[in-house]
């Protein structure tokens, strides 16, 4: 049971290494808290930032509070966070985000924004990933782990600002994939619309003043008392699937009505769904 897992983890390990060795990102922090830890305070010399307050109407404030896996810079401040997971790596989702489905990643690079490391001052958020700890693929016996191929199972997913692409992968030239990223140029050095996280600089600008936007109706909403059932569906996928509350939930599920129906759009389509409708 164990070494499989422990086999795992050593290809990922492995891959961050690899990954790591094409740039100047490096961790400067792991678990950092925003926001008052609940179980015990952080230690001393770790990085901890305040909580994010949000003003939710007759002088209250709400505040959101989190914990960032782990927080790469380089020595010209730009930063990356990396969010592990046990699951698939799962792939941001703009619609999703919109939905308040999807805001983890961009949570944690707001967080970023407001947060400072210590020697280095602000931090500029540039990318923010999710990392699975259990690639599937990486044990296929016609490959070599002396391979750099056969590392890309464990590529991160995720989103990032375009313009701070060559601080991912400094490597990667016009017409290539990157092996570390989920990061394709075309043969003219722009972006390609598909298999690529990236994102141009003005729309990371408006993803993220969206997620704020979103995060801030959500705490009002809560601090108004709106907090009817008000399920969503996406085709065939319901927020009630896994509920542990369902026995107990007025809403009903054969009638409805699914108040929050999210358009099945993924990727670059959902990015212009949600610039065009924002
Ligand atoms: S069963 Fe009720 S409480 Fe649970 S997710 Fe569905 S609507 Fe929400």
């Amino acid at each position: 049971m164990l070494r499989p897992l422990r086999r795992q983890l050593e290809v990922v390990l492995e891959a961050q290494r690899r990954a790591a060795a094409g740039n100047a990102l490096r961790p400067v922090g792991v678990e950092i808290p925003f926001g008052e830890p609940r179980h015990r305070p952080p230690q001393a010399g770790r990085m901890a930032w305040p909580a994010w307050r949000v003003e939710v109407g007759g002088g209250r404030q709400a505040e959101l509070n989190g914990k960032i896996d782990r927080l790469d810079a380089d020595p010209d401040g730009y930063a990356v966070v990396i969010d592990y997971k046990r699951a698939a790596t799962p792939r941001f989702n703009a619609v999703q985000m919109q939905a308040g489905l999807d805001l983890q990643l961009v949570s944690y690079l707001l967080a970023v924004r407001r947060g400072q490391a210590p020697a280095m001052g602000r931090l500029d958020p540039c990318g923010a990933f999710y990392q699975t700890v259990t690639p599937k693929d990486n044990d296929a016996p016609d490959t070599s782990p002396a391979d750099d191929a056969f590392y890309k199972a464990c590529k991160p997913a995720g989103l990032f600002d375009d313009e701070q692409l060559n601080r991912l992968d400094p490597a990667l030239g016009s017409g290539g994939t990157s092996a570390w990223f989920h990061a394709r140029l075309k043969k003219d050095g722009t972006p390609h619309p598909s298999g690529h996280d990236g994102v141009p600089p003005e729309a990371f600008r408006q993803l993220l003043e969206l997620a704020e936007t979103v995060i801030a109706s959500l705490a009002r909403q809560i601090a108004s008392g709106v907090i009817a059932p008000n399920p969503y569906r996406l085709n065939s996928v319901t927020a009630c699937r896994f509920c542990a509350f369902e026995s107990l939930c007025p809403f009903d599920q054969l009638y409805g009505p699914w108040r929050k129906k999210i358009p099945a759009l993924s990727g670059r389509r959902a990015l212009n769904f949600v610039l065009e409708t924002a």
